[in-house]
């Protein structure tokens, strides 16, 4: 028997590969979607703790990071959050903004899955999976792909593998080996929008797991006010989780504890109430209170410290350094920042400059976004610009 022609491939069934085939099938582009998982859009079904979060209405270039922050802004202009919510409401799915522009669905994020497969259903797209993807090659304008013990081929090829982040799930680094074997850069991959780990000085903090606050975290020029927790391995919560992806080994990570305390609140405070201790007037829970005025060594009654050690208490707490060791690795990270260079990649269609017919999408490529339903932005984005190029 022989194989049914194509005119596309696409290489991965999650949130970007299914957005990618569906768009190109509603082209009437004859698409096969393929993926080693026995079940499509994995990552989607257990995303925003299983309710997806599967945009931000603030999306926006600023809020994703790659070597060039430039690249994602034709593909995000080309499909916006309003379009893929046009896309949730037409298939009745209902949904509330949680908190930061980020959208949740009410009920399941299978419903996302439903929707996305449905979508590529309707446009004819081949879904075939549970088979391990073998060989790629390219030769006479065709890319072969050995799925199982079948061959197929056709003259366009998507990578929307993703990346390694939760390897549990399936999640492989294909992406950048195929990307590598076609001469394509990759830009080195990190975990990201994960927890940091804290040793040396640092462990004493490790006591307070389960302690969490509003903070504002810093590392290099990135600064994000949300909460941030601590665990039994160092530092996580939503503010820890952004600026992980921003950190590098070797720097550090400074948080203001009391982000709205107004400047000299602390001189004010020993004025106000002399008799009291540090610990009593810091703003924060307990433990960590304790912890941190006996960190600060400042024993005693207010009323007896001098007003420059106060002064440099408050400044101690608005820019405290912690100096992570690492973070919880991919095994823990939400994504991954770096991937196939965008440097390779036309920004319009994410076809491979070098390599026409060449197309990669989504985690794959070095664009990584914001906590808060970006990733998928980028992912529906990415996948729909390819899918209007096939
Ligand atoms: C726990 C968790 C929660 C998250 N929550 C959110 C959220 O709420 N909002 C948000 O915006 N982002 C969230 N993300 C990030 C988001 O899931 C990803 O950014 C997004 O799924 C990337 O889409 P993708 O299509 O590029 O890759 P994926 O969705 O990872 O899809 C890749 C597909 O390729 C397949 N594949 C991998 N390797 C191979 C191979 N060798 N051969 C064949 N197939 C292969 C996989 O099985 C998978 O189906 C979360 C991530 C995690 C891990």
């Amino acid at each position: 028997m022989t194989a049914p022609d194509y005119d596309a491939i696409v290489l991965g069934a999650g949130a970007a590969g299914l957005m990618c085939a569906a768009v190109a099938g509603q082209r009437r582009k004859r698409v096969l979607l393929l993926d080693h998982a026995e079940q499509v859009g994995k990552k989607i079904l257990i995303s925003g703790g299983g309710r997806c979060n599967f945009t931000n209405i603030h999306t926006a270039p600023d809020r994703f990071l790659s070597a060039n922050p430039h690249f994602a802004k034709s593909a995000l202009a080309r499909y916006t959050p309003a379009d893929f919510l046009a896309l949730v409401e037409r298939h009745g799915i209902a949904y509330h903004e949680k908190t930061l522009g980020q959208l949740f669905c009410d009920g399941s994020a299978k419903a996302i899955v439903a929707m996305l497969l449905d979508e590529a259903d309707k446009a004819g797209v081949d879904v075939r999976t549970g088979q391990p993807v073998n060989d790629v090659t390219h030769a006479d304008g065709k890319f072969t792909v050995r799925f199982g013990d079948q061959s197929f081929a056709a003259p366009a090829l998507v990578i929307a593998t993703g990346g390694p982040s939760i390897p549990k799930m399936g999640a492989t680094g294909f992406a950048y080996d195929l990307a590598r074997q076609f001469g394509l850069k990759v830009v080195e991959p990190r975990p990201a929008l994960v927890p940091l780990t804290l040793g040396g000085d640092d462990v004493l903090f490790r006591d307070l797991s389960g302690v969490a606050t509003p903070v504002e975290a810093r590392a290099g020029k990135a600064a994000f006010r949300e909460a941030a927790l601590f665990t039994h391995k160092g530092l996580s919560g939503p503010a820890i989780l952004q600026i992980s992806s921003y950190w590098r080994h070797g720097e550090p990570v400074t948080i203001d504890f009391l982000p709205d305390a107004p400047q000299g609140w602390l001189t004010e405070a020993k004025r106000a109430r002399p008799r009291a201790t540090l610990a009593s007037v810091l703003a924060l829970p307990d433990r960590l209170a304790q912890t941190l005025a006996d960190r600060l060594a400042l024993p005693g009654e207010l009323g007896a410290l001098t007003d420059r050690k106060l002064a440099e208490a408050e400044a101690r707490l608005a820019r405290w350094p912690f100096r992570p060791n690492g973070t919880e690795g991919f095994a823990k990270a939400e994504v991954t920042v770096g991937g196939i260079s965008t440097a390779n990649l036309s920004s319009q269609t994410m076809m491979a400059k070098s390599v026409p017919g060449l197309y990669a999408v989504g985690e794959a490529v070095d664009v990584t976004g914001w906590l808060g339903g970006y990733n998928f932005q980028w992912a529906w984005a990415s996948g729909h610009a390819a899918g209007q190029a096939l």
